[in-house]
């Protein structure tokens, strides 16, 4: 097997939840805090949920914001849940975008600050039916390009993809079901032994 290693965003929010799926998964992982942590290699980017004003903020005060954004922009194989599948949308309904490089239209808190907390079961395509936890969830307004939807819960879309960018409203780190980091971690091996 390919040496193989993640970079998890971990200015903010729930990047110990996908450490903890990676580790179950046995893949390499390590935290992104600041730009000394871009020298080490990496073949696939988690960007997990918390505040994406926040992360956006602080991506730019830590100059992270231009070396991973051409990574990404480049094929590096991204997981965005929640506030990061926002940072990865072209465009934002009442935000502003920040790495806008997956074309889709997404609205933040969708369901309401309070409403916004549920859990259901969805198909997810190529995967099966999973746990969807939702909190303060964004959802996809539309997809457009090279995006193709994924999932839909209550005619919502919560769940696309772009090339290696794969993003969910929902948060799979948290319901102990391991197929959505799978499926990411598949692409980051393919890239890996491509760019090996
Ligand atoms: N509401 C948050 C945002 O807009 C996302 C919530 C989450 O990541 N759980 O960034």
């Amino acid at each position: 097997m390919t040496a193989m290693r993640i970079g998890i965003l971990a200015l903010q929010g729930a990047f110990a939840e996908h450490a903890a799926m990676l580790e179950r998964l046995g893949a390499a992982h390590f935290e992104i805090r600041q730009q000394r942590d871009l020298e080490q290699e990496f073949d696939g980017l988690i960007l997990p949920g918390g505040e994406s004003t926040v992360m956006s903020k602080l991506l730019r005060e830590l100059g992270l914001f231009v070396p991973l954004r051409a990574r990404i922009a480049a094929g590096l194989p991204v997981l965005g849940t929640c506030a990061g599948l926002i940072l990865l949308a072209k465009e934002v309904d009442g935000g502003t975008p920040c790495f806008g490089t997956m074309e889709i239209r997404v609205r933040r808190n969708a369901y309401g600050r309070q409403l916004g907390s549920f859990f259901t079961h969805g198909a997810l395509r190529g995967v099966g039916t999973v746990p969807m936890t939702f909190i303060r969830a964004p959802q996809i307004e539309s997809v457009s390009g090279g995006a193709e939807a994924l999932a839909e819960v209550n005619g919502a879309i919560v769940a696309a993809r772009q090339g290696n960018q794969l993003v969910t409203a929902f948060h799979p780190e948290l319901d102990g079901d391991l197929r959505v980091h799978s499926l990411f971690l598949a692409a980051a091996e393919q890239y890996a032994a491509v760019s090996a």
